[in-house]
């Protein structure tokens, strides 16, 4: 009997041709969903581009019309390609070459005010960092910098540089660690050294010890003998050999003992002049870092330009001054002072006779402020003043003595007069009030103090 072939399966191809049609149907969607993102992301990427480099806006503008021709279509990807590589070869030489695009013509005023904010922020955070004095030179270049209102330099440049000169700082601060490190580790290896000595000083007391015993034991056992000698002896001239003998050794004993003795406390003497040797050295080093402790605490606290505590120095005074207010309730006023339009002294004298103007100003509001106030280099041309025990009203007394005395003083650079003033703000520090929203208020003080003509003094409100 022969087999039935198998039956093949059989293949409804109504219903496969159906589903065909269903798949091709949701490509054909993916696919323009697919090219709308596509559409939507370039453009938003043009968008972009024509913010960030304005030079191209011609490029990425005949990109968009190449988009819309195909609006209603597929899109022209074969067309579209070679544009977006040609744009982004510019991009690219653009970023090489670092050409910086006009910083106030072109921008929004939204990116103005973003580029203003770096260089508003930048200066605040590189005053509130103490640096060294040779990395000093180098944060007052970069302020010149970024405070200079015709520079046109990125910010993403200026946060590289103003991040560079912290990594050095820190760098420094991480070498004078080492530094410390290092000479600690030698002030332990002298002191193991002295602990040595002491010790051996210690096993060299008993060894003298043990061998003042010897002696006594060698002479004891020898006035022995003698007593026995003599008690036993019959002969006379026996007797006095014996004793000579006995005598004899009693010397060499005494002498052996002698000369060990001298050449220890020999050694001992040499030791002992090694070791005041180097407790002498260790003494000068330890003054010596003491003194550049003491010396670089100055450093860290003072502005180097003035010579006038800085703004580290300020905030540790706050804080003392607040909780001296809060336990003797005493009242506490805080001032900022301004130099009216300093800008024109950089523009008209240069910015040498600027730091200069700064140096005296700087001078001589410390010399006019009372022994229990202070006086700091809050940033740029501002300056902080602390007034304990005196309320806004008495405040104010001082500081507009003060304020006189400045626009009475004759300035000068290379023997041209500069007429210089300053404009102040006074808060009195209010019960439950911080000290920064006091210092606010007397900035806010100052503020009206510019726009009610300058070289004033204004009080602040109370809110
Ligand atoms: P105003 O009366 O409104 O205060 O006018 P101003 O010109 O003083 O104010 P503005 O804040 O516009 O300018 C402050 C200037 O101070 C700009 C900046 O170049 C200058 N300045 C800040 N720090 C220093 C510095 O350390 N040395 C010098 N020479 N100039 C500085
Ligand atoms: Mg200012
Ligand atoms: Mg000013």
């Amino acid at each position: 009997m022969s087999e039935t072939p198998k039956e093949a399966p059989k293949i409804d191809y109504r219903e496969r041709y159906e589903q065909l049609l269903g798949e091709i149907s949701t490509l054909e969607n993916n696919e323009q969903r697919h090219q709308s993102l596509l559409r939507t992301l370039i453009s938003r990427v043009l968008f972009a581009v024509d913010k960030a480099y304005p030079e191209l806006a011609a490029d990425s503008q005949k990109l968009r019309e190449t988009l819309r021709q195909s609006e209603d279509g597929p899109l022209a990807l074969d067309r579209l390609q070679p544009s977006i590589e040609r744009l982004a070869e510019e991009i690219r030489a653009i970023e090489a070459n670092n050409l910086t695009p006009p910083r106030s013509e072109t921008l929004t005023p939204e990116e103005n005010a973003a580029q203003i904010d770096v260089r508003d922020f930048l200066p605040i955070l590189l005053e509130r960092i103490a640096f060294t004095e040779q990395l000093d030179g180098r944060r007052a270049k970069l302020l010149r910098i970024i405070q200079d209102p015709k520079d046109r330099t990125l910010n993403s440049v200026l946060i590289d540089r103003a991040a560079s000169l912290i990594n050095d700082m820190r760098r420094a601060l991480e070498h004078e660690k080492t530094e410390l490190a290092q000479f600690l580790q030698q002030l332990t290896e002298s002191l193991s050294e002295i602990d040595q000595h002491t010790f051996a000083h210690l096993t060299d007391i008993q060894t003298q010890r043990d061998s003042q015993r010897a002696l006594d034991e060698a002479v004891t056992e020898q006035v022995t003998h003698i007593g026995q000698t003599v008690a036993s002896a019959t002969d006379l001239d026996e007797l006095k050999k014996e004793v000579r003998e006995r005598i004899l050794r009693i010397g060499d004993y005494i002498q052996s003992f002698r000369q060990t003795e001298e050449k220890r406390l020999d050694e001992l003497e040499l030791e002992n002049q090694h070791m005041r040797e180097q407790i002498t050295k260790l003494e000068s080093t330890r003054s010596f870092l003491h003194e550049q402790l003491i010396a670089s605490e100055q450093k860290m606290l003072r502005d180097p330009l003035t010579g006038l505590p800085n703004r580290l120095a300020l905030d540790e005074r706050v804080e003392l001054e607040m909780a001296r207010m809060k336990r003797e309730s005493t009242p506490l006023c805080f001032a900022i002072w301004d130099i009216d339009h300093f800008k024109s002294v950089n523009d008209t004298f240069g910015h040498q006779a600027g730091d200069k103007a700064l140096h005296v100003v700087g001078k001589t509001l410390h010399k006019l402020i009372r022994d229990v106030d202070m006086v700091a280099r809050y940033g740029g041309e501002e300056f902080v003043m602390i007034l304990p025990r005196a309320n806004l009203q008495q405040a104010f007394v001082i500081l507009e003595r003060i304020r006189e005395t400045l626009a009475g003083t004759a300035f000068r650079f290379k023997e041209t007069p500069l007429k210089i003033t300053l404009s102040c703000g006074v808060a009195e520090v209010q019960p439950q009030e911080t000290s920064e929203t006091a210092i606010m208020r007397a900035d806010e003080a100052l503020y009206r103090a510019k726009s009610n003509g300058r070289n004033r003094t204004e009080m602040a409100l109370i809110k």
